[in-house]
């Protein structure tokens, strides 16, 4: 059967008309805890925690539609705590340069925004649950991985006596995650499933506008909250190097966070490379991605807003649909895995198939050969200065070339003494370093390596039935050269102590 085609999309696009049967605001709904908007609450109230942006933002537009309906002010919060697992420079950095591209959007829709930031751990007593309990009701987002699950049920336990209800929006992909209606086995059975829900969210509801420009009155004090709208950027580094974060894993001078650099990034992908993507993207020498799977993992943009412009630009066919099968189809696959799965199952190879657990069973105890300690990989000291690069890529700008992850993740697999290791440390490297990292795709893209989401093979040692990929096919099929450079010139503006002596404890 032909795969089905996104460019098939384009006239409903052009025409920007909402079809009839567009999906209701339901569809992106899980009510956390039910019930009537509680009376004496005197605002609406929006954690934004994986959405970062002022509009196309589906969960914002739940909070607005709400506060319309209760006639009351809408308050937008969000927080950043430095206890999240391996806190750090380089992802608050880029948390923050999103937060106050927030601020700046919110203020010219007249919508209230504050963000507080809590600078020491370990985190006592909670503003968020404070302003949850004064409010009329709570919207959050509705993220299916890392530690979101754990603390919206948190919010959701601490508010119980005050009764205040809580829904969760699913704003995260094209098709909303529970139209989809179970764990899907690989791109091939949810490729079909999306497509019949392609055309009724091409074009979203209008955006709706806050009626009650009211300031809303906090049961907190205005000084507990930092200003970003204002903040240039040296403002933004000092508030970074007061926090009690790992301060060695450095800012990325390659991605700057926000919606206005995801903006420039997108329209400049289109421009530059959408036409090549078919040919390229594999190519580690040629950068024909797009570059934007940190702002995809951080909300700046929302799949809707990159599939509309994408296809609006009329580039060829073939390299159309390739993109969009990343975007939509393997992104989406990622999320329905997460949303299927109980969260700490993210991080367990418990959860493959069957076909991979023996297989993984049957070459546990094979020979490795060479192998590395977890120190040695961290800093990208390796016989193969392929896999080495790909490493140094990750540590100095906090997202590498795709096609070196897969081959990264085969050979850890490879040279570490067991599968739990190898994925254990894939993972970690993840948090630590890649500005992507915390995402469905970190942890389904990990489990890829080890057959997820895949097929059988013919049987090797160490990987037994898993695909292989290794290192001196990927040196024949492309020239390496540029890729080597452009990292080289990476880790020397961005020298970080990690490379030389001090790697991260595992
Ligand atoms: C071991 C391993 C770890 C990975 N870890 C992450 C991660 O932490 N975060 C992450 O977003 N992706 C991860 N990926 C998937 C993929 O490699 C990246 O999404 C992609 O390289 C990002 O570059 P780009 O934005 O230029 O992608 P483009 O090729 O321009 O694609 C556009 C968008 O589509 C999505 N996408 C692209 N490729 C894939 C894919 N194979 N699976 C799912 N979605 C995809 C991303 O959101 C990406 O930004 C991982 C893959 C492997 C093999």
């Amino acid at each position: 059967m032909a795969k089905p085609t996104f460019v098939v999309y384009r006239e409903a696009i052009r025409a920007g008309k909402a079809p009839e049967d567009h999906p209701s605001r339901e569809a992106r709904l899980r009510e956390l805890r039910g019930g009537r908007p509680v009376e004496a609450g005197a605002y609406v109230l929006y954690w934004m925690q994986m959405y970062m942006r002022g509009s196309e933002n589906a969960a914002l537009d739940e909070a607005i539609h709400r506060a319309n309906e209760l006639d009351l002010p809408l308050l937008v919060y969000q927080g950043l705590n430095s206890n999240y697992p391996e806190a750090n420079a380089r992802v608050h950095t880029f948390i923050l340069e999103c937060a106050r591209d927030v601020a700046l959007e919110l203020a010219e829709r007249g919508i209230s925004y504050r963000f507080h930031l809590r600078r020491t751990r370990p985190a006592r007593g909670s503003v968020l649950v404070h302003l949850a309990r004064n409010a009329a009701c709570v919207v959050v987002d509705d993220f299916p991985a890392f530690i979101l699950p754990r603390v919206t049920d948190a919010l959701v336990r601490h508010t119980a006596d005050a009764g205040v209800p809580v829904v969760a929006v699913d704003a995260n992909g094209l098709v909303p995650l529970q139209a989809i209606s179970k764990r899907q086995y690989a791109a091939y059975t949810i490729r079909p499933r999306l497509h019949a829900r392609v055309a009724e969210n091409l074009v979203p509801a209008p955006a709706p506008v806050l009626q009650n420009r009211d300031t809303p009155l906090l049961p907190v004090s205005s000084d507990r909250f930092v200003e970003l709208g204002s903040l240039d950027d040296a403002g933004l580094a000092a508030i970074v190097l007061s926090c009690d974060i790992d301060q060695a894993v450095l800012p990325s001078l390659r991605h700057t966070g926000g919606r206005r650099a995801a903006k420039t990034k997108l329209a400049r992908f289109i421009e530059d490379d959408l036409e090549r993507y078919a040919d390229l993207r594999s190519d580690p020498g040629q950068a024909a991605t797009s570059g934007l799977s940190p702002y995809m993992h951080f909300g700046c943009l929302s799949t809707l807003e990159v599939v509309r412009q994408v296809l609006l630009a009329d580039a060829n066919d073939e390299s159309t649909d390739a993109f969009l099968e990343e975007l939509v189809v393997r992104r989406e696959l990622s999320y329905n895995f997460c949303h299927y799965t109980p969260t700490k199952d993210h991080s367990s190879l418990a959860v493959l198939p069957d076909w991979v657990k023996k297989t993984l069973s049957e070459h546990a105890a094979d020979e490795r050969n060479p192998t590395y300690t977890t120190v040695q990989l961290e800093a990208g000291r390796t016989h193969d200065e392929i896999w080495n690069a790909a490493q140094r890529e990750l540590v100095s700008t906090g997202t590498f070339q795709g096609y070196l992850r897969m081959l990264w993740g085969k050979n850890i697999i490879r040279w570490t003494d067991s599968y739990e290791q190898a994925q254990e440390f894939m993972i970690r490297m993840h948090h630590r370093y890649a500005l992507d990292g915390r995402n469905p795709n970190t942890y389904a893209s990990i489990l890829w390596c080890f057959g997820l989401h895949d097929r059988a093979f013919r049987e090797q040692a160490v990987l037994g039935k898993l695909r292989p990929l290794n290192s001196s096919s990927t040196s024949r099929k492309f020239d390496l050269e540029p890729y080597f450079q452009m990292v080289e010139t990476a880790v020397e503006e961005r020298a970080m102590p990690i490379l030389s002596d001090s790697p991260s404890k595992p």
